[in-house]
């Protein structure tokens, strides 16, 4: 539950900002949950692919995502942390072919009890705010962002548990971007003209 509670190494510059020219697609990659030491499952993948569908939904399509098989040409990594690391949710900043690539770092953690809603909330939400530090947003200090961080207090139990209370089924994930007005406002003041379509 403490997931963004690390997630202070955020990007300030998005992961197009160092292209001379606009991009053309972002291309990302997720790790295949076969990481001994985190209790990742194969449909955690998908989580991942509807937080950045969330943000191209955001984005009025101006973000265009397209994953690949290629770890080392990614953009984008997700990664699933092993629970030893000592890493929880995080974004570091990688060197792509000399362009500014992120991998983001998700830790999960299995909440108490056996809700399994509940469990796919924080991995959904903790890409999503993972992501959003590769869109280049910065940490708020507003409980309903999804960029708010836990260093800021707040009842971290009830950020998941709002989310959580409007699922019925899993799918439902996709229904309910998590995210406020406030984060799609910073995402397009992140755009800049003639971002990676
Ligand atoms: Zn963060």
């Amino acid at each position: 539950m403490r997931n963004f509670l690390r997630s202070v190494n955020f990007l300030s510059i998005a992961l197009w900002a160092a292209a001379a020219a606009p991009a053309a697609d972002i291309t990302f990659w997720v790790e295949p949950c076969s990481v001994m030491n985190s209790a990742c499952d194969a449909g955690d993948a998908d989580l991942a692919r509807w937080a950045l569908e969330a943000w191209k939904k955001a984005s009025g399509g101006q973000l265009h995502f397209v994953e690949t098989k290629d770890r080392a040409n990614a953009l984008l990594r997700v990664l699933w942390a092993d629970k030893n690391s000592g890493l929880y949710g995080e974004a570091v900043t990688v060197n792509v072919n000399g362009r500014r690539g992120s991998e983001l770092h998700i830790l999960i953690a299995e909440p108490p009890g056996k809700d399994r809603l509940l469990r796919d909330t924080i991995v959904y939400l903790t890409c999503l705010h993972e992501s959003g530090h590769a869109m280049g947003l910065r940490h708020t200090a507003a409980f309903p962002d999804i960029m708010y961080s836990f260093q800021f207090g707040g009842d971290i139990d009830e950020y998941f548990g709002r989310y959580r209370r409007k699922l019925t089924t899993r799918e439902d994930i996709r229904k309910n971007s998590g995210m406020s007005a406030a984060d799609r406002d910073a995402l397009l003041e992140s755009i800049p003209k003639g971002v990676p379509r």
